[in-house]
This record gives C-alpha cells, sequence and structure tokens, in this order.
C-alpha cells in the first residue's frame, strides 16, 4: 500500500511532467472512484490547464485551472503511469486522462481508489481531506514542537495515533513498523505514558524512516510514474521476522495489534513499560 514516500515521489514526478498541461480528453472505466455522474466529471475536466500538483499524506492533490482540484488516492495500492502516448497503454486501467500534446496518464487500483473533482468550495467540504493532520517532509510547520503539541492529552496507543491520517497524514502500516523500532516502542504502548524523550525520539524515528524511503523512491514493490520500481527494501524489523534484531541480534516477531500485524524486537521495544 503506497504511503507518504510513495505518493511524494508520485506528486513530484506528475508536476515535473504535466504542470501546463492541457486535459483533452478523460475516459472513466470505473464509475465509482469518481464523485460526480460521469458525464459531469469528464466534461468538467476537459479543457482544463494544469497547475501544480502536490501531495497531503497519502493523497496527490492536482491543482487545475480555472478553479478545480483533482484530488487522487489509490487505496490498496495501484498504478499511475504516465505514456507519451496511446501505445502500450496497460490492458487493465480505471481511468485515462489525455493530454493535448498526446501523453496518456493511465490510473489503475489493485482495489479501490478515488479520484474526486471538486472546487475550491467543494475542498474544504471534501470529508476525506479536510480533516488530514499535517505532512511530515512536506509541511514546514511540522516541527518537533509541533508533533509533541499533537500528543498532549491524547489517549489510546503510539500505534493507532500515528497511523490515525488526523493526527499525522500519510504514514500506514508499512513506515510505522521501522518508526516505532527507531523510537524503541512497543505499538501498543500508551501515549499518555511517553515521556518527554521518548515523544523526540518518536519523532526522529519517523522522519528518519520516512525520509530514507522518500529519498529511494519510496518501497520496492511499488512502482513510480515511469512504471519503474523504487528503490527501498531494507527494513530494519518491519516484515522481518525470524530474522536478527540490527541491533540487538534478538530474534524479529510478528505480533497481532489490534486488526493489523506489527513486527518488533521484543528486547528492544519492551510491552508495558
Ligand atoms: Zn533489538
Amino acid at each position: 500500500m503506497p504511503e507518504l514516500p510513495e505518493i511524494l515521489n508520485l506528486s513530484r514526478q506528475m508536476d515535473r511532467e504535466l504542470r501546463n498541461q492541457e486535459i483533452q480528453s478523460v475516459s472513466v472505466l470505473q464509475e465509482k472512484c469518481v464523485n460526480l455522474p460521469v458525464d459531469d466529471f469528464i466534461n468538467k475536466l476537459r479543457g482544463k490547464r494544469v497547475g501544480e500538483i502536490t501531495h497531503r499524506g497519502k493523497w496527490v492533490f492536482m491543482r487545475l485551472e480555472p478553479e478545480a482540484w483533482l484530488l487522487l488516492n489509490l487505496g490498496m495500492g495501484g498504478n499511475v503511469i504516465l505514456h507519451r502516448d496511446r501505445e502500450g497503454l496497460p490492458d487493465k486501467y480505471q481511468l485515462l486522462i489525455e493530454f493535448a500534446d498526446g501523453a496518456v496518464l493511465s490510473i489503475g487500483f489493485w482495489w479501490f481508489g478515488y479520484v474526486h473533482l471538486v472546487d475550491d468550495e467543494g475542498l474544504k467540504r471534501h470529508q476525506m481531506t479536510a480533516r488530514l493532520g499535517p505532512t511530515p517532509l512536506r509541511d514546514p510547520g511540522f516541527t518537533r514542537d509541533c508533533f509533541i503539541n499533537l500528543l498532549k492529552g491524547r489517549k489510546g496507543s503510539v500505534k493507532s495515533f500515528l497511523t490515525n491520517q488526523a493526527n499525522v497524514a500519510g504514514i500506514g502500516n508499512v513506515y510505522i513498523q521501522d518508526t516505532l523500532f527507531r523510537a524503541c516502542l512497543h505499538p501498543l504502548r500508551g501515549v499518555q505514558s511517553l515521556t518527554e524523550e521518548e515523544k523526540s525520539l518518536l519523532y526522529d524515528g519517523m522522519m528518519e524512516t520516512l525520509r530514507e524511503a522518500a529519498d529511494l523512491g519510496g518501497l520496492a514493490h511499488e512502482k513510480d510514474l515511469y512504471d519503474r520500481p523504487g528503490g527501498f527494501e531494507d527494513f530494519l524489523v518491519g516484515y522481518r521476522e525470524g530474522k536478527e534484531c540490527p541491533r540487538c541480534g534478538t530474534v524479529i516477531v510478528k505480533i497481532k495489534t489490534g486488526s493489523t500485524s506489527s513486527y518488533i524486537c521484543p528486547q528492544c521495544q519492551p510491552e508495558g513499560k
């Protein structure tokens, strides 16, 4: 599932390739992924010019002129691929956007995703993005102090706090693993019990984990805009059940944490501390 490093990389590539392009035509094969009647969606997109493309959390935000936003979420995963022309389009896709210069963007979801078109007012009311928390690596205001403030007075486990998109946008069950390992925290550790030092370590662990993966173009099993895999695959504890902890050599275990799995070093990340 794509998380912040993959979406950051994808939105940068999209911005570089598509900025100032004019949308010529759109085909929608999966009607449920758009938020308007299909004809309306297509008519509104046609003729629009692409402005800045950025992201918030796991959502790609494409500014369109005149006044509109195309919001893209890949859900469990998928491919957004740029083709120079209609040659070589994938067999399966849910949506195609063709540009005036002949380039074609194909959007395909593994399961289900969203491609929503809203105006400025609609953006404020767009439930799925309006309540997103700050996006690490993107929002300059997301400092250590800002993060420590967010934790104040909060309840629940540190894992559910960090993977809740309303608190911090962009982290899911992939990058949470090494984030918590770097901070020496068990996933079920209560936010309320964290010391100031642990909060600070958690911020560092999160930023380091996300930055490293983003610098390598995201996960090796996810594809970028050019259909190339990312370069990140060396997790510290994530998905390394049965292997040795890189810090202390203890065997890494996979545990159930609510509805999700976690990979931890039981020595470095003790429970109930
Ligand atoms: Zn260890």
